[in-house]
C-alpha cells in the first residue's frame, strides 16, 4: 500500500467507461490519482458515480502497461523495443508496402469507443486520405451499428431521442434488452428514483433482471421473450395499438408517413399477441397489458441496450421500437422518446466521427458528391464514393488473402469478437498487424507493430455519451508514452507521404467543427465555458439539443417501416438444446481490459454460466461445478451458478474474462444490414465437466 498522502490538485475530466459519462475531479498529488471524486457539476451524472469510475482507475499505472512502442517480423518473433521513430517508420514503411504488392483497398484500420473523438477523427482521416480508401470501422460494429442504421431509417439520426433528464418526467418506462443496473448505474439511479416515484414500468428480458423485481420496484410487466424474438414482439404490441384504436392519430397525420401501409401490415392476424405467442413465449394478455399501458399511460419512454442491437434482426427491432413510439405520439418531448444506452464511453462519438465505411463526420454518406467535395477541399486528397470494408468482411478478406493489413486502435478484437477461432484465423493470416493500446491485449498478441497508448488520465479532448453529450476529457499528467495517440496516428499518415499537422488538440476539434453541421458551434473554449454541450450545437441551436424531434423529424416526416418477423438460422438442436445469451456485471467492463487490471477483479473474478434449476438437474449439475459450454463453432469451460433468473432453455454469461473466452461460442451469425453479430443468441450444449 502506498501513503499518498493529501491531494494538491485537482483537475475536472470525464470518467472513461460506460456510455453514462460521468464528470469526475481527479484528485491528484504529483502525477499520482489520491481519488476520483463525483463531480456536482457534472451535467450527466450530477455528483453520482458507481464503482468503476471512482475506483477503477489503476490500470493506467498497472505494471502490464506498456509505456515503448515495439516491433518484430513475425508472431513467432521476440518483441524488440524501439524508439518512435523506428516504430513510426517501420509502421508506414510495412504499409506501404503491402499496398504496393496487394493493392490500395488491400489495408485499413479500427477505431476504438474508448478513444477520444479527437483520436478517433484522425484515424479515419489517415484510414481515407493516406491510406486512400474508405476501410474504417468501429468497435459500434459490434454493439450499436443496428441503432444508427434503424433510427436513421425511421427519424433521420443516428443517436438518441433525449437527454437523460428526461426520465424524470417519464409515466411509462419500457426497458428492452438491457440491464441498467451493471451496465449504466449512474442512469439506473435516476430511472429507479422515477419509479420510486410512481412510474409504471414494462421490462422486456429473457433474464429476470432487478427492475423486474427488487427493492421497492416491482415492474407492472415482465415478458420474458424467448431470444431472438424481439421483432415478433414489438409487432405484437404494436398490432393491440392498432386493432384497439390507442394510435395517436394527430401527431401520426402531422408528422409522420407510411402510416397506412404499416398499420396494415402489424393489423394482420399473425402479427397478434395470441399468434406470435407460441413465437415469444410470453402469454398474449401481458404483452395486450404492456401494449395498453405504454400506448395510454402518459409519457413513455422505451431505454434499450445490447439486447436489442445484437440480433440478425436488430437494425428491424431498432425500427420496430421507433414506429412504435411514432404511433403512440410519445417522440419529440420530455419524458418520452427511444433511448440507445449505449455502451462504451465514447461509442457515440467513435460513430459521430466518421469511422464506418459509408459514412463521413456527421454522417454523411461517401456517396454524396457535395459531403466529399467538403473534405476534399480540406483534407486535400481525393474520397472515394465507394463504402469501404466493415469489420467482419475485413476478416473474411484476411483469409481469402486480398485484406493484409490492419491498423488497431484501443479494440481488442481478438476477445471482443465473435466465433474466436475465425478472428484468429484471420488476424493470422495478416502481413502486418498494427496494434495501438495500453497492454498486449489478445490481439496484440497476433500483432507485428506494438504503439503504446494513454490512458484517460493523459488524454486531452472529448468524449460523447449516450445522451449526444460532448464532454470535456483533461489530461491529468503529460503521456507516460511520451506521444499522444493522436500524433502517433498524424505521424504515420505524414511518413506515409500524407502530413497531418496539428499543434494542438483543440485544432483537431476545431476542424470537425468546420466540417460537421452537427458540430460547428463547438469548441474546447465553449466547452471550458458551459461544462458539456448535447449535439446538435449550431447557429439554430447555439446550447446545444437536449431532445431531438420537437417540431418536426430530422428527416422531415417520421417514416414508419413495417418489421416483418425472420426467425434467426440459430435455432436450438437435440446437440445444442440450449440458448446461450450474455450480457455485463456492475464491477467489470467489457473485456476487462481495464477492470481486470484493479482491485474491481475481486468481486467478479471469473466468468459464470447461469443456468436454470431444471436445466441443471437434468445434467446433474451443482451450483459451483465446473462445466463445458459448446457450440457448433466452439467449446469452453466456466463455472455454474443456479439461478431462477433465467428461464428453462436459456443460459446467460458475461464475457469479461480472456480465460473463459465466452465468444469462442458465439457465431458469425449477424444483423442484416450492419452486420452487428448475434451475440445473444447461440445454440449451446451444457455438460458437468469430469476432472481430467
Ligand atoms: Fe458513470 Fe458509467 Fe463511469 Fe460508472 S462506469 S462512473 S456510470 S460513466
Amino acid at each position: 500500500v502506498v501513503e499518498l498522502g493529501m491531494p494538491t490538485r485537482s483537475v475536472i475530466t470525464t470518467c472513461a467507461y460506460c456510455g453514462v459519462g460521468c464528470s469526475f475531479k481527479a484528485e491528484m498529488r504529483g502525477d499520482q490519482v489520491v481519488r476520483m471524486v463525483p463531480y456536482k457539476g457534472g451535467d450527466a451524472n450530477e455528483g453520482h458515480s458507481c464503482v468503476k469510475g471512482r475506483f477503477a482507475f489503476g490500470y493506467a499505472t498497472h505494471k502490464e502497461r506498456q509505456l515503448n512502442p515495439m516491433i518484430r517480423e513475425s508472431i513467432n518473433d521476440e518483441w524488440q523495443v524501439v524508439d518512435w521513430e523506428t516504430a513510426i517508420s517501420y509502421t508506414a514503411k510495412k504499409l506501404l508496402e503491402v499496398q504496393a504488392k496487394y493493392g490500395s483497398g488491400s489495408i485499413g484500420g479500427i477505431t476504438s469507443s474508448r478513444t477520444t473523438n479527437e483520436e478517433v477523427y484522425v484515424v479515419q482521416k489517415m484510414v481515407r486520405a493516406a491510406f486512400g480508401n474508405n476501410n474504417v470501422d468501429t468497435c459500434a460494429r459490434v454493439c450499436h451499428s443496428p441503432t444508427g442504421y434503424g433510427l436513421n431509417q425511421t427519424f433521420g439520426t443516428s443517436a438518441g431521442t433525449q437527454d437523460f433528464k428526461s426520465v424524470a418526467k417519464a409515466d411509462v418506462i419500457m426497458v428492452i434488452g438491457a440491464n441498467p443496473t451493471d451496465a449504466h448505474p449512474v442512469f439506473a439511479s435516476r430511472m429507479k428514483k422515477r419509479i420510486r416515484e410512481g412510474a409504471k414500468v414494462i421490462v422486456v428480458d429473457p433474464r429476470r433482471i432487478d427492475l423486474v423485481r427488487s427493492a421497492h420496484i416491482e415492474a407492472q410487466y415482465h415478458l420474458p421473450l424467448q431470444p431472438g424474438t424481439n421483432v415478433a414482439m414489438v409487432n405484437a404490441m404494436a398490432h393491440v395499438v392498432v386493432t384497439e384504436g390507442l394510435v395517436a392519430a394527430d401527431f401520426v397525420a402531422e408528422r409522420c408517413e407510411g402510416y397506412e401501409e404499416w398499420a396494415e401490415f402489424v393489423s394482420r392476424e399473425e402479427n397478434s399477441p395470441e399468434a406470435v405467442e407460441a413465437i415469444t413465449g410470453v402469454p398474449a394478455a401481458d404483452v395486450r397489458g404492456a401494449a395498453r399501458l405504454y400506448a395510454t399511460g402518459g409519457n413513455a419512454a422505451i431505454y434499450y441496450g445490447l439486447g436489442v442491437t445484437e440480433h440478425s434482426q436488430g437494425s428491424t427491432m431498432v425500427m420496430g421500437m421507433a414506429n412504435l413510439a411514432m404511433a403512440t405520439g410519445n417522440v419529440g418531448r420530455d419524458g418520452v422518446g427511444v433511448n440507445p444506452l449505449r455502451g462504451q464511453n465514447n461509442v457515440q462519438g467513435s460513430c459521430d466521427m466518421g469511422s464506418f465505411p459509408h459514412e463521413l463526420p456527421g454522417y454523411r454518406h461517401v456517396s454524396d458528391d457535395a459531403v466529399r467535395e467538403l473534405f476534399q477541399a480540406v483534407w486535400g486528397r481525393t474520397i472515394l464514393p465507394e463504402p469501404g470494408l466493415r469489420i467482419p468482411n475485413m476478416f473474411d478478406a484476411a483469409i481469402d488473402g486480398t485484406f493484409r493489413a490492419l491498423f488497431v486502435q484501443g479494440e481488442d478484437i481478438a476477445q471482443s469478437d465473435p466465433n474466436t477461432k475465425h478472428v484468429f484465423a484471420a488476424l493470422e493470416s495478416l502481413d502486418l498487424l498494427v496494434v495501438q493500446d495500453l497492454f498486449i491485449n489478445e490481439t496484440a498478441k497476433l500483432a507485428h507493430v506494438f504503439l503504446p497508448g494513454t490512458s484517460f488520465l493523459e488524454k486531452d479532448g472529448t468524449f460523447t455519451n449516450a445522451e449526444r453529450r460532448i464532454n470535456r476529457v483533461r489530461p491529468v499528467m503529460a503521456p507516460k508514452t511520451g506521444k499522444h495517440e493522436w500524433e502517433i496516428v498524424c505521424e504515420i499518415a505524414a511518413a506515409m507521404g500524407y502530413p497531418m499537422t496539428y499543434n494542438q488538440t483543440s485544432e483537431i476539434m476545431d476542424e470537425i467543427a468546420a466540417l460537421t453541421p452537427t458540430f460547428s458551434g463547438v469548441s474546447f473554449e465553449m466547452l471550458d465555458k458551459v461544462g458539456s454541450v448535447q449535439w446538435p450545437c449550431n447557429d439554430k441551436a447555439p446550447e446545444g439539443t437536449p431532445i431531438m424531434h420537437v417540431d418536426g423529424f430530422v428527416r422531415g416526416k417520421g417514416h414508419f417501416v413495417p418489421t416483418t418477423f425472420v426467425p434467426t438460422d440459430e435455432r436450438s438442436t437435440r446437440k445444442f438444446p440450449l440458448i446461450l445469451t450474455t450480457g455485463r456485471i456492475l464491477s467489470q467492463y467489457n473485456v476487462g481490459a481495464q477492470t481486470r487490471r484493479t482491485a474491481n477483479v475481486a468481486w467478479h473474478p471469473e466468468d459464470i454460466l447461469e443456468i436454470h434449476p431444471h436445466d441443471a438437474e437434468v445434467r446433474g449439475i451443482n451450483n459451483g461445478d465446473m462445466v463445458s459450454l459448446a457450440s457448433r463453432v466452439g467449446e469452453t469451460t466456466l463455472k455454474a451458478t443456479i439461478s431462477d433468473r433465467m428461464p428453462v432453455g436459456v443460459v446467460y454469461t458475461t464475457f469479461h474474462h480472456p480465460v473463459t473466452g465466452a465468444n469462442v461460442v458465439t457465431t458469425e451469425n449477424s444483423d442484416w444490414a450492419t452486420n452487428c453479430p448475434e451475440y445473444k443468441v447461440t445454440a449451446v450444449q451444457v455438460g458437468l465437466r469430469h476432472p481430467a
